[in-house]
Protein backbone atom coordinates (compact mmCIF):
# COMPACT_ATOMS: atom_id res chain seq x y z
CA UNK A 1 0.00 0.00 0.00
CA UNK A 2 1.03 3.13 -0.80
CA UNK A 3 1.60 5.63 2.23
CA UNK A 4 2.74 9.27 1.99
CA UNK A 5 4.56 11.08 4.69
CA UNK A 6 4.91 15.03 5.14
CA UNK A 7 8.18 16.65 6.57
CA UNK A 8 6.62 16.50 10.13
CA UNK A 9 7.21 12.63 9.89
CA UNK A 10 10.07 11.56 7.30
CA UNK A 11 12.34 15.12 8.12
CA UNK A 12 14.19 15.67 5.96
CA UNK A 13 16.62 18.78 5.56
CA UNK A 14 15.65 20.31 2.11
CA UNK A 15 18.82 21.84 2.46
CA UNK A 16 20.11 18.72 2.15
CA UNK A 17 18.86 18.10 -1.62
CA UNK A 18 21.41 18.96 -4.52
CA UNK A 19 20.04 22.00 -6.57
CA UNK A 20 20.48 20.16 -9.63
CA UNK A 21 18.43 17.10 -8.70
CA UNK A 22 15.70 19.78 -7.45
CA UNK A 23 16.30 20.99 -10.88
CA UNK A 24 15.56 17.39 -12.73
CA UNK A 25 12.68 16.84 -10.57
CA UNK A 26 10.84 20.29 -11.48
CA UNK A 27 11.70 20.60 -15.08
CA UNK A 28 10.08 16.92 -15.27
CA UNK A 29 7.10 17.59 -12.66
CA UNK A 30 6.54 21.15 -14.99
CA UNK A 31 6.20 18.94 -17.76
CA UNK A 32 3.22 17.22 -16.79
CA UNK A 33 5.18 13.66 -15.56
CA UNK A 34 5.24 12.47 -11.94
CA UNK A 35 9.36 12.82 -10.64
CA UNK A 36 11.28 11.97 -7.60
CA UNK A 37 14.46 11.50 -5.68
CA UNK A 38 14.77 7.96 -5.15
CA UNK A 39 16.86 5.15 -3.49
CA UNK A 40 19.99 5.33 -1.78
CA UNK A 41 19.39 9.51 -1.74
CA UNK A 42 16.55 9.56 0.34
CA UNK A 43 17.67 6.28 2.59
CA UNK A 44 20.89 8.63 2.97
CA UNK A 45 18.63 12.20 3.46
CA UNK A 46 16.41 10.83 6.28
CA UNK A 47 19.54 9.68 8.05
CA UNK A 48 20.69 13.28 7.83
CA UNK A 49 23.35 12.57 5.60
CA UNK A 50 24.09 14.28 2.48
CA UNK A 51 24.34 11.54 -0.17
CA UNK A 52 27.28 11.41 -2.72
CA UNK A 53 24.94 11.27 -5.53
CA UNK A 54 20.91 11.66 -6.66
CA UNK A 55 19.52 9.30 -8.65
CA UNK A 56 15.74 10.63 -9.98
CA UNK A 57 12.60 8.73 -11.41
CA UNK A 58 10.16 9.33 -13.43
CA UNK A 59 7.44 7.81 -15.43
CA UNK A 60 8.99 9.44 -18.33
CA UNK A 61 10.40 7.28 -21.32
CA UNK A 62 14.14 7.62 -21.70
CA UNK A 63 13.44 9.77 -24.95
CA UNK A 64 10.95 11.80 -22.84
CA UNK A 65 13.36 13.01 -20.04
CA UNK A 66 16.38 13.94 -22.99
CA UNK A 67 14.10 16.21 -24.98
CA UNK A 68 13.32 18.22 -21.70
CA UNK A 69 17.42 18.97 -20.74
CA UNK A 70 20.57 20.49 -22.97
CA UNK A 71 22.68 17.81 -22.08
CA UNK A 72 21.26 14.63 -21.62
CA UNK A 73 22.34 11.48 -22.92
CA UNK A 74 20.60 8.09 -22.72
CA UNK A 75 23.08 5.36 -21.57
CA UNK A 76 23.07 1.60 -21.25
CA UNK A 77 21.80 -0.65 -23.73
CA UNK A 78 19.13 -2.91 -22.14
CA UNK A 79 18.40 -0.32 -19.48
CA UNK A 80 18.38 2.52 -20.60
CA UNK A 81 18.72 5.24 -18.47
CA UNK A 82 19.32 8.84 -19.04
CA UNK A 83 21.92 10.74 -17.67
CA UNK A 84 21.41 15.09 -17.20
CA UNK A 85 24.49 16.76 -16.89
CA UNK A 86 25.39 19.54 -15.19
CA UNK A 87 28.64 21.80 -15.43
CA UNK A 88 32.28 20.93 -16.66
CA UNK A 89 34.90 19.45 -15.83
CA UNK A 90 35.95 18.61 -12.64
CA UNK A 91 32.90 20.19 -10.71
CA UNK A 92 30.47 18.44 -13.28
CA UNK A 93 27.52 16.52 -11.94
CA UNK A 94 25.31 14.01 -13.47
CA UNK A 95 22.04 13.03 -12.00
CA UNK A 96 20.32 9.33 -13.16
CA UNK A 97 17.40 9.58 -14.73
CA UNK A 98 15.41 5.95 -14.87
CA UNK A 99 12.04 5.29 -15.44
CA UNK A 100 9.76 3.41 -13.36
CA UNK A 101 10.38 -0.35 -14.22
CA UNK A 102 8.06 -3.42 -14.00
CA UNK A 103 8.94 -5.91 -11.68
CA UNK A 104 8.61 -8.68 -13.77
CA UNK A 105 11.70 -7.27 -15.49
CA UNK A 106 13.79 -8.11 -11.98
CA UNK A 107 16.54 -9.20 -14.63
CA UNK A 108 17.24 -5.49 -14.56
CA UNK A 109 18.56 -5.69 -10.56
CA UNK A 110 21.90 -3.68 -10.42
CA UNK A 111 20.84 -2.10 -13.76
CA UNK A 112 20.33 0.98 -12.14
CA UNK A 113 23.79 2.16 -12.33
CA UNK A 114 24.24 1.60 -16.53
CA UNK A 115 25.74 -1.57 -15.56
CA UNK A 116 25.86 -3.60 -18.59
CA UNK A 117 26.73 -7.20 -17.43
CA UNK A 118 24.64 -10.44 -16.93
CA UNK A 119 24.47 -13.12 -15.15
CA UNK A 120 23.04 -16.40 -16.15
CA UNK A 121 19.99 -15.90 -13.66
CA UNK A 122 19.22 -12.50 -15.26
CA UNK A 123 19.37 -14.11 -18.81
CA UNK A 124 17.00 -16.74 -17.81
CA UNK A 125 15.04 -13.88 -16.63
CA UNK A 126 15.17 -12.14 -19.93
CA UNK A 127 14.27 -15.28 -21.75
CA UNK A 128 11.35 -15.84 -19.80
CA UNK A 129 10.35 -12.44 -19.95
CA UNK A 130 10.35 -12.08 -23.74
CA UNK A 131 8.57 -15.67 -23.87
CA UNK A 132 5.76 -14.04 -21.64
CA UNK A 133 5.38 -10.97 -23.21
CA UNK A 134 5.69 -12.13 -27.39
CA UNK A 135 8.12 -9.14 -27.85
CA UNK A 136 11.52 -8.22 -28.04
CA UNK A 137 12.92 -6.83 -24.49
CA UNK A 138 15.81 -4.88 -25.78
CA UNK A 139 14.83 -2.49 -24.13
CA UNK A 140 13.24 -1.73 -20.80
CA UNK A 141 10.06 -3.31 -19.38
CA UNK A 142 8.13 0.06 -18.16
CA UNK A 143 6.06 -0.24 -14.95
CA UNK A 144 4.26 1.86 -12.35
CA UNK A 145 5.66 3.13 -9.26
CA UNK A 146 4.42 0.25 -7.29
CA UNK A 147 5.93 -2.01 -9.08
CA UNK A 148 9.37 -0.16 -9.11
CA UNK A 149 9.61 -0.01 -5.71
CA UNK A 150 8.89 -3.77 -5.34
CA UNK A 151 11.82 -4.21 -7.69
CA UNK A 152 14.00 -2.70 -5.23
CA UNK A 153 16.33 -4.88 -2.48
CA UNK A 154 15.98 -3.00 0.41
CA UNK A 155 12.79 -1.28 1.98
CA UNK A 156 15.13 2.13 3.17
CA UNK A 157 16.30 1.84 -0.54
CA UNK A 158 12.61 1.87 -2.05
CA UNK A 159 11.38 5.29 -1.53
CA UNK A 160 10.58 8.10 -3.36
CA UNK A 161 11.47 11.94 -2.41
CA UNK A 162 9.38 14.74 -4.04
CA UNK A 163 11.21 17.77 -3.05
CA UNK A 164 8.84 20.34 -4.05
CA UNK A 165 6.17 18.81 -1.97
CA UNK A 166 8.53 17.88 0.80
CA UNK A 167 6.64 14.12 0.31
CA UNK A 168 8.28 11.02 0.92
CA UNK A 169 6.11 7.81 -1.11
CA UNK A 170 6.84 4.66 0.59
CA UNK A 171 5.08 1.22 0.17
CA UNK A 172 7.53 -0.83 1.96
CA UNK A 173 7.69 0.24 5.61
CA UNK A 174 10.87 2.45 4.57
CA UNK A 175 10.64 5.45 7.06
CA UNK A 176 9.41 2.83 9.64
CA UNK A 177 12.48 0.48 9.04
CA UNK A 178 14.60 3.55 8.97
CA UNK A 179 13.21 4.78 12.03
CA UNK A 180 13.59 1.03 13.98
CA UNK A 181 17.55 1.34 12.65
CA UNK A 182 16.77 -2.33 10.33
CA UNK A 183 17.89 -3.44 6.94
CA UNK A 184 15.03 -5.20 5.49
CA UNK A 185 15.22 -6.99 2.10
CA UNK A 186 11.32 -6.21 0.23
CA UNK A 187 9.82 -9.56 -0.39
CA UNK A 188 10.80 -12.95 0.43
CA UNK A 189 14.48 -12.78 1.19
CA UNK A 190 15.22 -16.07 0.10
CA UNK A 191 13.68 -15.57 -3.22
CA UNK A 192 15.37 -11.88 -3.51
CA UNK A 193 18.60 -13.45 -3.56
CA UNK A 194 17.90 -16.31 -6.10
CA UNK A 195 16.80 -13.07 -8.52
CA UNK A 196 20.16 -11.56 -8.13
CA UNK A 197 22.75 -12.95 -5.81
CA UNK A 198 24.69 -9.66 -5.80
CA UNK A 199 21.96 -8.21 -3.11
CA UNK A 200 23.77 -10.94 -0.96
CA UNK A 201 26.71 -8.11 -1.08
CA UNK A 202 24.70 -5.66 -1.25
CA UNK A 203 23.28 -6.54 2.15
CA UNK A 204 26.79 -6.91 3.41
CA UNK A 205 27.75 -3.55 1.95
CA UNK A 206 24.70 -1.13 3.19
CA UNK A 207 24.77 -3.08 6.88
CA UNK A 208 28.41 -2.23 7.18
CA UNK A 209 28.30 1.44 5.99
CA UNK A 210 24.58 1.77 8.28
CA UNK A 211 26.22 -0.19 11.43
CA UNK A 212 27.87 3.08 12.40
CA UNK A 213 24.23 4.48 12.11
CA UNK A 214 23.17 1.65 14.95
CA UNK A 215 21.52 -0.61 11.44
CA UNK A 216 21.14 -3.97 11.54
CA UNK A 217 20.01 -6.37 9.40
CA UNK A 218 16.68 -7.53 9.97
CA UNK A 219 16.95 -11.57 11.13
CA UNK A 220 15.06 -12.85 8.41
CA UNK A 221 17.21 -11.38 5.72
CA UNK A 222 20.17 -12.31 7.27
CA UNK A 223 19.38 -16.28 7.59
CA UNK A 224 19.70 -16.70 3.78
CA UNK A 225 22.79 -15.38 3.21
CA UNK A 226 25.01 -18.44 3.84
CA UNK A 227 23.15 -20.82 1.96
CA UNK A 228 22.37 -18.33 -1.10
CA UNK A 229 26.52 -17.41 -1.29
CA UNK A 230 26.63 -20.52 -3.63
CA UNK A 231 24.32 -18.52 -5.93
CA UNK A 232 27.53 -16.51 -6.10
CA UNK A 233 29.12 -18.69 -8.32
CA UNK A 234 27.00 -17.91 -11.13
CA UNK A 235 27.68 -13.90 -11.45
CA UNK A 236 30.25 -12.83 -14.24
CA UNK A 237 33.73 -12.33 -12.19
CA UNK A 238 33.97 -8.99 -13.61
CA UNK A 239 30.57 -8.26 -11.53
CA UNK A 240 31.56 -9.61 -8.63
CA UNK A 241 34.71 -7.91 -8.83
CA UNK A 242 33.32 -4.53 -9.38
CA UNK A 243 31.34 -5.48 -6.27
CA UNK A 244 33.91 -6.18 -4.05
CA UNK A 245 35.84 -2.80 -4.83
CA UNK A 246 32.53 -1.25 -3.54
CA UNK A 247 32.45 -2.91 -0.43
CA UNK A 248 35.78 -1.59 -0.05
CA UNK A 249 36.33 1.62 -1.38
CA UNK A 250 33.61 3.41 -0.02
CA UNK A 251 34.58 4.33 3.67
CA UNK A 252 33.62 1.57 5.42
CA UNK A 253 36.47 -1.60 4.64
CA UNK A 254 37.10 -2.52 8.22
CA UNK A 255 33.34 -2.21 8.96
CA UNK A 256 32.72 -4.46 5.90
CA UNK A 257 35.12 -7.16 6.85
CA UNK A 258 34.07 -7.29 10.45
CA UNK A 259 30.60 -7.82 8.78
CA UNK A 260 31.62 -10.31 6.55
CA UNK A 261 32.86 -12.38 9.60
CA UNK A 262 30.59 -12.12 11.90
CA UNK A 263 27.45 -12.85 8.82
CA UNK A 264 29.87 -15.97 8.28
CA UNK A 265 30.59 -14.85 4.66
CA UNK A 266 34.54 -14.36 5.32
CA UNK A 267 35.15 -16.69 2.38
CA UNK A 268 33.15 -17.55 -0.68
CA UNK A 269 32.27 -14.11 -1.90
CA UNK A 270 34.93 -13.77 -4.33
CA UNK A 271 38.59 -15.27 -4.22
CA UNK A 272 40.21 -11.64 -3.85
CA UNK A 273 38.01 -11.10 -1.44
CA UNK A 274 38.57 -14.36 0.81
CA UNK A 275 42.75 -12.90 0.59
CA UNK A 276 41.65 -9.74 2.05
CA UNK A 277 39.65 -10.57 4.94
CA UNK A 278 42.40 -13.51 5.42
CA UNK A 279 44.84 -10.70 5.67
CA UNK A 280 42.90 -7.96 7.00
CA UNK A 281 44.35 -8.49 10.58
CA UNK A 282 47.82 -7.81 9.25
CA UNK A 283 49.60 -4.58 9.87
CA UNK A 284 50.62 -3.78 6.08
CA UNK A 285 46.86 -4.46 5.15
CA UNK A 286 44.87 -3.33 8.25
CA UNK A 287 46.83 0.05 7.69
CA UNK A 288 45.99 -0.17 3.78
CA UNK A 289 42.34 -0.01 4.83
CA UNK A 290 42.31 2.19 7.24
CA UNK A 291 43.98 4.56 4.90
CA UNK A 292 41.40 3.81 2.33
CA UNK A 293 38.67 4.27 4.89
CA UNK A 294 40.34 7.80 6.12
CA UNK A 295 40.60 9.40 2.35
CA UNK A 296 36.98 8.51 2.05
CA UNK A 297 35.75 10.35 4.91
CA UNK A 298 37.98 13.21 3.46
CA UNK A 299 36.60 13.03 0.18
CA UNK A 300 39.75 11.90 -1.45
CA UNK A 301 39.82 9.59 -4.13
CA UNK A 302 40.88 5.87 -4.06
CA UNK A 303 41.84 3.63 -6.55
CA UNK A 304 41.81 -0.07 -6.67
CA UNK A 305 45.38 -0.77 -7.52
CA UNK A 306 46.67 0.58 -4.42
CA UNK A 307 44.62 -1.41 -1.82
CA UNK A 308 44.65 -4.42 -4.13
CA UNK A 309 48.62 -3.62 -4.12
CA UNK A 310 48.95 -3.68 -0.23
CA UNK A 311 46.63 -6.99 0.33
CA UNK A 312 49.58 -8.88 -2.39
CA UNK A 313 52.12 -6.85 -1.10
CA UNK A 314 53.12 -10.13 1.12
CA UNK A 315 53.18 -12.36 -2.06
CA UNK A 316 55.44 -10.35 -3.76
CA UNK A 317 57.96 -9.51 -1.33
CA UNK A 318 58.02 -13.68 -0.69
CA UNK A 319 58.48 -13.92 -4.59
CA UNK A 320 61.03 -11.93 -4.93
CA UNK A 321 63.13 -13.02 -1.55
CA UNK A 322 62.92 -16.46 -2.68
CA UNK A 323 64.14 -15.14 -6.47
CA UNK A 324 67.08 -12.74 -5.59
CA UNK A 325 68.39 -15.94 -2.71
CA UNK A 326 70.74 -17.83 -3.94
CA UNK A 327 70.53 -21.86 -3.64
CA UNK A 328 72.76 -25.15 -3.62
CA UNK A 329 75.71 -22.68 -4.61
CA UNK A 330 73.13 -21.33 -7.37
CA UNK A 331 73.44 -17.29 -7.78
CA UNK A 332 70.08 -15.86 -7.34
CA UNK A 333 68.11 -13.65 -9.67
CA UNK A 334 69.29 -9.66 -10.00
CA UNK A 335 67.02 -7.62 -7.80
CA UNK A 336 64.74 -6.05 -10.51
CA UNK A 337 64.03 -8.96 -13.25
CA UNK A 338 63.42 -11.00 -9.73
CA UNK A 339 60.88 -8.64 -9.33
CA UNK A 340 59.13 -8.69 -12.23
CA UNK A 341 59.06 -12.19 -12.21
CA UNK A 342 57.25 -12.74 -8.74
CA UNK A 343 55.06 -9.78 -10.10
CA UNK A 344 54.21 -11.96 -13.01
CA UNK A 345 53.66 -14.99 -10.75
CA UNK A 346 50.74 -13.12 -8.46
CA UNK A 347 49.04 -11.97 -11.21
CA UNK A 348 48.99 -15.33 -12.17
CA UNK A 349 47.75 -17.04 -9.20
CA UNK A 350 45.76 -14.06 -7.61
CA UNK A 351 44.44 -11.87 -10.32
CA UNK A 352 43.68 -14.31 -12.81
CA UNK A 353 40.37 -13.12 -14.49
CA UNK A 354 40.02 -9.66 -14.06
CA UNK A 355 43.73 -9.29 -15.38
CA UNK A 356 41.79 -8.13 -18.70
CA UNK A 357 41.39 -4.66 -16.69
CA UNK A 358 44.50 -3.28 -17.88
CA UNK A 359 45.05 -0.19 -15.95
CA UNK A 360 44.47 -1.62 -12.43
CA UNK A 361 47.44 -4.10 -13.24
CA UNK A 362 49.59 -2.05 -14.84
CA UNK A 363 49.21 0.37 -11.75
CA UNK A 364 49.31 -2.29 -9.58
CA UNK A 365 52.94 -3.06 -11.31
CA UNK A 366 54.50 0.34 -10.97
CA UNK A 367 53.33 0.39 -7.92
CA UNK A 368 55.74 -2.64 -6.73
CA UNK A 369 58.27 -2.04 -9.27
CA UNK A 370 59.09 1.91 -7.78
CA UNK A 371 59.25 0.00 -4.67
CA UNK A 372 63.04 -1.14 -4.10
CA UNK A 373 63.86 2.93 -6.64
CA UNK A 374 63.20 4.29 -3.13
CA UNK A 375 66.57 2.61 -1.95
CA UNK A 376 68.86 4.76 -4.40
CA UNK A 377 69.17 8.29 -3.84
CA UNK A 378 71.62 9.63 -5.89
CA UNK A 379 72.79 10.08 -9.17
CA UNK A 380 69.64 11.11 -11.73
CA UNK A 381 67.53 8.35 -10.01
CA UNK A 382 65.35 10.69 -7.48
CA UNK A 383 64.88 12.99 -10.15
CA UNK A 384 63.43 10.51 -12.65
CA UNK A 385 61.60 8.84 -10.11
CA UNK A 386 59.42 11.82 -8.83
CA UNK A 387 58.84 12.66 -12.54
CA UNK A 388 56.72 9.02 -13.20
CA UNK A 389 53.02 9.56 -13.62
CA UNK A 390 52.57 6.69 -10.35
CA UNK A 391 55.18 8.71 -8.05
CA UNK A 392 52.15 9.74 -6.13
CA UNK A 393 50.75 6.49 -5.37
CA UNK A 394 54.29 4.36 -4.99
CA UNK A 395 55.16 7.08 -2.69
CA UNK A 396 52.03 6.35 -0.44
CA UNK A 397 52.61 3.25 -0.74
CA UNK A 398 56.16 3.62 0.49
CA UNK A 399 55.06 5.46 3.23
CA UNK A 400 52.50 2.77 4.43
CA UNK A 401 55.67 0.54 4.97
CA UNK A 402 57.16 2.45 6.80
CA UNK A 403 54.10 3.40 8.81
CA UNK A 404 54.15 -0.27 10.17
CA UNK A 405 58.41 -0.47 10.13
CA UNK A 406 59.39 -2.02 6.81
CA UNK A 407 61.04 0.94 5.43
CA UNK A 408 62.98 3.30 7.77
CA UNK A 409 60.73 6.45 9.19
CA UNK A 410 63.85 8.70 8.02
CA UNK A 411 63.75 7.59 4.06
CA UNK A 412 60.22 7.80 4.01
CA UNK A 413 60.71 11.58 5.52
CA UNK A 414 63.35 12.24 2.93
CA UNK A 415 61.55 11.06 0.23
CA UNK A 416 58.66 13.19 1.47
CA UNK A 417 61.00 16.39 1.72
CA UNK A 418 62.60 15.56 -1.97
CA UNK A 419 59.48 15.38 -3.92
CA UNK A 420 58.08 18.61 -2.73
CA UNK A 421 61.44 20.56 -2.79
CA UNK A 422 62.70 23.13 -5.20
CA UNK A 423 66.14 21.86 -6.90
CA UNK A 424 68.79 23.75 -4.52
CA UNK A 425 66.70 22.02 -1.58
CA UNK A 426 67.21 18.77 -3.62
CA UNK A 427 70.75 19.05 -4.29
CA UNK A 428 71.44 19.53 -0.38
CA UNK A 429 68.89 16.35 0.33
CA UNK A 430 71.04 14.36 -2.37
CA UNK A 431 74.69 15.51 -0.73
CA UNK A 432 72.78 14.78 2.93
CA UNK A 433 73.35 11.00 2.17
CA UNK A 434 76.43 10.39 -0.07
P1 LIG B 1 25.05 4.03 -2.62
O1 LIG B 1 24.86 5.10 -1.62
O2 LIG B 1 26.12 3.07 -2.24
O3 LIG B 1 25.13 4.50 -4.05
P2 LIG B 1 22.44 3.16 -3.44
O4 LIG B 1 21.31 2.69 -2.60
O5 LIG B 1 22.27 4.43 -4.18
O6 LIG B 1 23.72 3.17 -2.52
P3 LIG B 1 22.96 1.95 -5.99
O7 LIG B 1 23.75 0.75 -6.31
O8 LIG B 1 23.44 3.27 -6.46
O9 LIG B 1 22.76 1.96 -4.43
O10 LIG B 1 21.49 1.66 -6.54
C1 LIG B 1 20.46 2.64 -6.52
C2 LIG B 1 19.13 2.01 -6.13
O11 LIG B 1 18.77 1.02 -7.10
C3 LIG B 1 19.14 1.27 -4.80
O12 LIG B 1 18.88 2.15 -3.73
C4 LIG B 1 18.05 0.24 -5.00
O13 LIG B 1 16.76 0.83 -4.81
C5 LIG B 1 18.16 -0.10 -6.48
N1 LIG B 1 19.03 -1.27 -6.72
C6 LIG B 1 20.32 -1.25 -7.11
N2 LIG B 1 20.82 -2.48 -7.26
C7 LIG B 1 19.81 -3.32 -6.98
C8 LIG B 1 19.68 -4.74 -6.96
N3 LIG B 1 20.71 -5.55 -7.25
N4 LIG B 1 18.46 -5.26 -6.64
C9 LIG B 1 17.40 -4.45 -6.35
N5 LIG B 1 17.48 -3.12 -6.34
C10 LIG B 1 18.66 -2.55 -6.65
MG1 LIG C 1 23.67 5.32 -5.61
Amino acid sequence: KRQEHSVEVHGIDPALVDERAKNVVSTLQDAGFEAYVVGGAVRDLLLGLRPKDFDVATNATPEQVKQLFRRAFIIGRRFRIVHVVYGRGREHEVIEVSTFRAYMDNAAAGQVTGNERTSKGELAAMKHAVDASGRVLRDNVWGPQEEDAARRDFSVNAMYYDPQRQIVVDYHNGIKDAKKRVLRMIGDPATRYREDPVRIIRAVRFSAKLAARGFTLEPKTAAPLVEMSRLLADVPQSRLFDEMLKLLQTGHAAATIAQLRFLGLQRGIYPLLDVVVERADQPFVKAALADTDRRVSEGKTVAPSFLLACVLWNDVREGWARRTEGRNGQRGMAPFPALQDAIDEVFNARIGDVSGRGKLGTDMREIWMMQPRFDKRSGATPYSLVEQARFRAAFDFMRLRADIGEVSEAIAEWWQEFSTADDVRRQDLLDQVR
